[in-house]
């Protein structure tokens, strides 16, 4: 492709909109533009990234036994109806209505399509398991759309349900995903591991998340060093001290007035925050329950969910407070607490002298003992975990680190297909619901994700797997008539590749500029100077120099470079699941050995 010929408008200045590297580098380097907020327009080379992460996708799909097929973006309210998600998916779905007044949803999943459509078709344990799998555009009204197609309104995703007819199938299936998603990434050049995560909106009881490891990822990742456990903050168990057995002492009502914090009344009494206990008032559908935790940490309110087994979970109003409590919030407390369910955290097993609210305004009570002072319908975990907690399962500290969900797979079980009424008839005729999984990559984030690990403060470095183009030609002066020649000589020779000619007869600076801008991981530079020796410059982005290659050595030298980075990229049988490390970190530490 010539320069000229396609179009790839690169920005000088710094979008004020974008807040992460690759945010600013999808519009400073042309990959795409917004048309309003989460909402963006693939360019030229913004395409061609995604078609190769697509592509990559594709292999990898079909390679575990997928299928491709395309379902409809928008969905009929009445199958969101039957699954109950038209109201449990919440704001997040975006509806519509038609000239008849129907209602639609522009699909931001499509559980209830695939289950929808099976239903009709499978009807015997013979036709099972099978995966499908599409890719394409999904709607999210995203409360807050940010960092470019990492959290967009509309985004593309690759989403494949399998059908099975026992959990021992969708074991097989879900662990062969597990392996095509870690090969995936691995092709894409991306440092990234599975983590254990929560289910969410999707529901299900097992699920993995892939996290590409990154400064500004929006997840926290909990790792244990001993034992290998990843978990999302959300989903991870970790245990915390537990309060110093010491004998209680008598209760008394202590005077703070207008102390409603953790801080200012730990501060106020002269005591750890760790002894004070938060009340936390929910509203739930089966009505209002309280959340005890320590008053250092914070509740992870889908834990709350978990231990209650509801779907939605709101905090009280003051209103409610007051109503519950008799005291306004902040003075909340689990002492002589009627007609509400009473959770406590484990890390409140155990000692005592609590400092709680004393449902009194302007009270609070001191020396509180769980048993004499006040009772519990249950301890659970309800802690959200941070870094230095103890590991559920070994005992060694959490260490903690960001990243950016690419992927997620998950165990749905009977879920979809128990309420949607999908069933087929097992080996004694008898009719059963469909066991099933679903599994999703983020395509444009995926895309994003590799620009948040491979660039510098110049731009994009692709890995060749994902690049736009292999190979950037680039001739100082097009005008020259013997750069020219030379530039359009090498373009054919190199027809096999996927090359781009710079063309434009712009200044040598801003060609180099938009090349480490662009960032194709291997340049081609005309010069005049060095062509009157018959010499010509090879770099590749990734490495700081150049060599000096004669113009008839490079087709050959260029076709043994990009067959040194490929191989370096490639997955080998193995591929070592979860790794830490991308095969393409190798070409960074050694450098490229070209020079002789
Ligand atoms: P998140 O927790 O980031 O909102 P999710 O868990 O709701 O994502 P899934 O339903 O698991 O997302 O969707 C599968 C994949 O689609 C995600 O792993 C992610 O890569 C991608 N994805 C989800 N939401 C968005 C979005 N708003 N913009 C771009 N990609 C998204
Ligand atoms: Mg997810």
């Amino acid at each position: 492709m010539r320069w000229k010929e396609t179009f790839i408008p690169t920005l000088k200045e710094l979008p004020a909109e974008a807040e992460i590297t690759s945010h600013r580098l999808m519009l400073r380097a042309g990959l795409m533009r917004k048309l309003t907020s989460g909402v963006y327009t693939y360019l030229p080379l913004g395409i061609r990234a995604i078609k190769k992460v697509e592509a990559i996708v594709r292999e990898e799909m079909d390679g575990a036994g997928g299928t491709e097929l395309l379902l409809p973006i928008l969905h009929p309210a009445e199958l969101w109806r039957e699954s109950r998600r038209w109201d449990h998916y919440g704001v997040e779905l975006m509806r519509i209505k038609d000239r008849h007044g129907r209602n639609f949803a522009l699909g931001p999943t499509h559980e209830e399509v695939i289950t929808d459509l099976l239903r009709g078709e499978i009807r015997s344990y013979r036709d099972l398991p099978i995966l499908l799998y599409q890719i394409q555009t999904k709607f999210r009204d995203e409360i807050r759309p940010r960092f470019g197609v990492i959290r967009a309104r509309e985004f593309l995703m690759k989403d494949a349900y399998s059908f099975h007819p026992d959990e021992s199938s969708l074991n097989q299936t879900y662990q062969r995903m597990y392996q095509a998603y870690s090969r995936i990434f691995t092709r894409c050049g991306l440092s990234f591991r599975p983590v254990e995560a929560d289910s969410g909106a999707i529901g299900g009881d097992v699920t993995h998340e892939f996290m590409v490891l990154a400064q500004n990822g929006e997840s926290e990742v909990l790792t244990c060093p001993g034992c290998g456990y990843a978990a999302t903050q959300e989903r991870a168990e970790s245990r915390t001290s537990k309060p110093v057995d010491e004998a209680p002492l008598a209760k008394e009502l202590v005077h703070t007035p207008g102390l409603k914090t953790v801080e200012e009344v730990s501060g106020f009494l002269g005591v750890e925050p760790k002894r004070l206990v938060k009340t936390i008032l929910y509203r739930t559908d089966g009505g209002f329950v309280a959340a005890l935790i320590r008053g250092d940490r914070e509740i992870n309110e889908i834990k709350l969910m978990r231990a209650l087994g509801v779907e939605d979970l709101q905090m009280a109003t003051p209103d409610e407070i007051l109503r519950l409590t008799g005291a306004p919030l902040g003075f909340s407390g689990p002492v002589g607490l009627e007609g509400v369910g009473i959770l406590a955290d484990y890390s409140l097993q155990g000692g005592g002298n609590f400092v709680v609210g004393a449902n009194r305004e302007d009270h609070h009570l001191i020396n509180v003992n769980y048993g004499r002072d006040f009772r519990v319908d249950g301890f659970f975990d309800l802690l959200l975990a941070q870094k230095g907690d103890s590991c559920a399962r070994c005992g060694k500290p959490l260490s903690s680190g960001r990243g950016i969900e690419v992927g997620q797979i998950f165990k749905l079980g009977t879920k979809y297909s128990e309420s949607m009424k999908a069933h087929f008839l097992d080996q004694k005729g008898k009719e059963r619901p469909f066991v099933m999984g679903c599994y999703g990559i983020g395509i444009t984030r995926t895309v994003a994700a590799v620009i948040e690990q491979y660039h510098d403060q110049d731009g994009i470095i692709w890995p060749l797997s994902v690049a736009p183009y292999q190979v950037l030609i680039l001739p100082l002066n097009i005008t020259h008539p013997p750069s020219k020649e030379a530039a359009e000589k090498l373009y054919s020779q190199l027809g096999d590749l996927e090359v781009l000619l710079d063309d434009r007869e712009e200044r040598a600076g801003v060609k180099f500029k938009d090349a480490d801008l662009v960032g194709i991981p291997l340049r081609v530079t005309i010069g005049e100077r060095s062509l009157q020796e018959g010499k010509v410059e090879i770099k590749l982005r990734s490495e700081p120099t150049s060599i000096s290659v004669s113009i008839e050595e490079v087709p050959q030298k260029v076709r043994s470079l990009l067959e040194k980075i490929s191989s370096l990229a490639k997955v080998d049988s193995q591929c070592n699941i979860g790794r830490m490390k991308s095969p393409l970190d190798e070409i960074y530490e050694q450098g490229i050995n070209e020079k002789e």
